[in-house]
């Protein structure tokens, strides 16, 4: 039976700590603004809104929230972009995705300064990334480096299999793991024989978008199994990308959903908010 990695026990162990440095930080006169801006009123989009609020007001980061209507120009969006890049008092931009089609969501992305951009997906800090320099990570992949170091999980040297080669999930991951020294293998909807590559992996990272997709025949025996996918199921349970109940007897852990991946995401969020005034600090 597989140990099950608890994304909610450990998301809650990092935002304490984030609470105490941001209580340390207030106390010498530092404080900390999240911009949060929603374009529309998607409902998905507000619950995660609104999640995101919740965690600032845990943690005491001031989140300043812009609640734009679905017609709002592309110009007038960039405007409010900039004014925000410009502000000394706001430290993190965030724009909730996806965006109204009539706007061109990379411009508004490439818009955000890379020293606020604390989604990491501006070009600038994928680069930093990628070249292993200090600079924003893309929270979800983020999250789960924590996942797997708080739970005991060693990646050095390990084989490390990616389903899904996302901007914000698949690519980003892979080059965490690589910083980790992991051996790193990125799979996606044209590799030929998913299955073989899948079950040479120690570490094995799913986000392919596709309910219980990945099912026992994909897994190695004692598997580290970490399932980033997000789905409801006939019954209207949430569901993710791996087949727990074929995954788990053969995994030795593995992350339940929910209560896995989902969590650290935004853990990591207000991580990234907390280092945007720590790189300050330093420099
Ligand atoms: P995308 O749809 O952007 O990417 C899916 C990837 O899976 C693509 O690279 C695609 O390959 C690959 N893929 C699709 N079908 C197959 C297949 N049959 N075999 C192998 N690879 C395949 O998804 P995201 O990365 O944005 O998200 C993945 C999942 O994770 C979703 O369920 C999403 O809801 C969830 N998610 C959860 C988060 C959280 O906080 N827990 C955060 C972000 C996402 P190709 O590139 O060739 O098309």
């Amino acid at each position: 039976m597989a140990r099950l990695i608890d994304g909610k026990e450990i998301s809650k162990q990092i935002k304490d700590e984030l609470k105490e440095e941001v209580g340390r930080l207030s106390r010498k006169g530092v404080k900390i603004c999240l911009a949060v801006i929603q374009v529309g009123k998607d409902p998905a989009s507000s619950v995660y809104v609104n999640n995101k609020k919740k965690a600032c007001a845990y943690i005491g980061i001031d989140s300043r929230a812009y609640e734009l209507p679905e017609n709002i120009s592309e110009e007038e969006l960039v405007g409010l972009v900039e004014r925000l890049n410009a502000d000394d008092s706001v430290n993190g931009i965030l724009v909730q995705l996806p965006l109204p089609a009539h706007i061109d969501e990379d411009r508004i992305i490439r818009t955000i300064s890379p020293d606020k951009d604390v989604d990491g997906f501006h070009p600038v800090s994928v680069g930093r990334l990628w070249l292993g320099e200090k600079g924003f990570v893309s929270c979800t992949p983020a999250g789960i480096i924590e996942l797997l170091k708080r739970s005991g999980v060693e990646i050095e040297g390990k084989e490390c299999v990616i389903v899904g080669r996302s901007n914000i999930v698949g690519k980003p991951m892979a080059a965490l793991l690589l910083r980790e020294n992991g051996t790193v293998t990125v799979t996606h909807s044209r590799t030929e024989d998913l299955k073989e590559v899948t079950k040479r992996a120690d570490i094995l990272i799913v986000a392919i978008g596709k309910k219980e997709f990945i099912t026992s025949e994909y897994i190695k025996e004692g598997a580290v199994v970490i399932d980033v996918g997000i789905h409801r199921d006939e019954n209207n349970h949430l569901c993710g990308d791996v087949n727990f109940t074929q995954a788990e007897p053969l995994a030795s852990a593995i992350t339940p959903v929910p209560g896995g991946v989902g969590p650290m995401t935004i853990a990591m969020l207000m991580n990234n908010c907390v280092e945007s005034v720590r790189s300050q600090e330093e420099s």
